[in-house]
């Protein structure tokens, strides 16, 4: 089997070691002569794998005691609608930025759920050279206007990050699905970090809530019991039944970051993978992207053939060389390479030589 690099947005690629541990592992795990499938989430071998996946992760992200990690179902949507039901009962009211595909989606489910008078937006992406620029608002006003304001840090399918932290008076909500461990953040400046799982952290199905413990006071109408952060809290993200076999891929993932320098180190590899990349698309006048430097994602990198009609020759050969999900978003079209941790830069360096050959070829 020759390589593959796959660039899916999501789910996507993991790291090799974890998945032929998994592999080594499956049909007996901790010499219990079962699969960690087959073990119940209440006995001691599988609350010692909870246990340690939250330790690993509180020191990777630098998690303060006064924060609640859960894992929960539902994945980022699950999250969309959790978020208002957790903490827009009692008529609260709460401002979502827009910068993309998923603010506009969690914005609309938002609506939804507690309708347009209960929901400011704030469309914050700007045009600057006929590139996409995210500016960060000044936010001000009284502290009870908002229980929340709710932002996405990293657009998976617009390729815009901003790498700002965001100031408010109000708490900070953050969809950091696409961009979580991917370099260091101050979990303090947050109220709430949500994140599904399948795109740094293991496969679907899985869903991080980190939230600050004094916001699981907030009046609420209840939301569902599943969905209820404080039920998750108060039984170890054990109410039901946890996604438990992607849990302990996660639980991996985290061993494999921390073996491998942590969160910081990971930073420095995904700076070096995302400017291979984007200096290509810079240096020929065959590809093009659309946003500002500052706010080009180091994790989705958007891109476009100046020659569209080249698109479909260019998905082709470049899975003929193992280089495959290249495809962009249906919404925005053109390519989109998604980088994520768990790419190495070998892959990264691997499509840039195709890109550069590619563009030889057909210039
Ligand atoms: C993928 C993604 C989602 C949606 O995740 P699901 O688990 O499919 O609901 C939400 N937000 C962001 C930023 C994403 O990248």
């Amino acid at each position: 089997m020759s390589t593959v690099y796959n660039f899916c947005a999501g789910p996507a690629m993991l790291p090799a070691p974890v998945l032929a541990k998994a592999q080594q592992e499956l049909l007996d795990w901790q010499g219990l002569g079962v699969s960690v499938m087959e073990v119940s989430h209440r006995g001691a071998p599988f609350i010692e794998l909870a246990t340690q996946s939250e330790k690993d992760l509180r020191s990777l992200m630098n998690i303060p005691d006064n924060y609640k990690v859960l894992f929960m179902h539902g994945g980022g949507r699950g999250q969309f609608a959790a978020v208002v039901n957790n903490f827009l009962g009692n008529n609260g009211r709460a401002l979502y930025l827009l910068t993309g595909q998923w603010s506009k989606s969690a914005a609309e489910e938002a609506v939804r759920l507690v309708g347009e008078s209960a929901i400011d937006t704030l469309n914050i992406v700007e045009q600057e050279q006929g590139l996409n620029k995210a500016v960060l608002p000044v936010l001000s006003g009284d502290a009870d206007k908002y229980r929340y304001v709710h932002y996405c840090p990293n657009e998976t399918v617009d390729g815009i990050e901003i790498f700002d932290t965001l100031e408010s008076p109000w708490p900070i909500v953050a969809d950091m699905s696409s961009t979580i461990m991917s370099r260091e953040i101050d979990v303090s400046k947050f109220g709430l970090i949500y994140a599904g799982a399948q795109k740094n952290i293991g496969p679907s199905g899985l869903t991080l809530v980190i939230v600050r413990e004094d916001l699981l006071a907030l009046p609420v109408v209840h939301p569902s019991s599943i969905m209820d952060y404080r039920i998750a809290a108060a039984k170890d993200s054990m109410f039901n039944t946890p996604p438990t076999f992607a849990w302990y891929l996660a639980a991996e993932v985290f061993k494999w970051l921390k073996s491998n320098g942590g969160v910081a180190a990971m930073e420095q590899t995904n700076i070096a993978k995302a400017a291979l990349l984007y200096n290509c698309i810079d240096n020929l006048s065959f590809y093009k992207n659309g946003v500002v430097a500052a706010n080009r994602s180091r994790m989705n990198v958007t891109f476009q053939l100046t020659d569209e009609s080249l698109d479909k020759t260019f998905l082709k050969e470049a899975e003929e060389q193992g280089l495959v999900a290249l495809k962009g978003h249906r919404i925005v079209g053109g390519m989109r390479a998604s980088i994520y941790n768990a790419m190495p830069i070998e892959g990264v360096q691997k499509l840039v030589e195709f890109m550069t050959a590619f563009a030889a070829k057909h210039s």
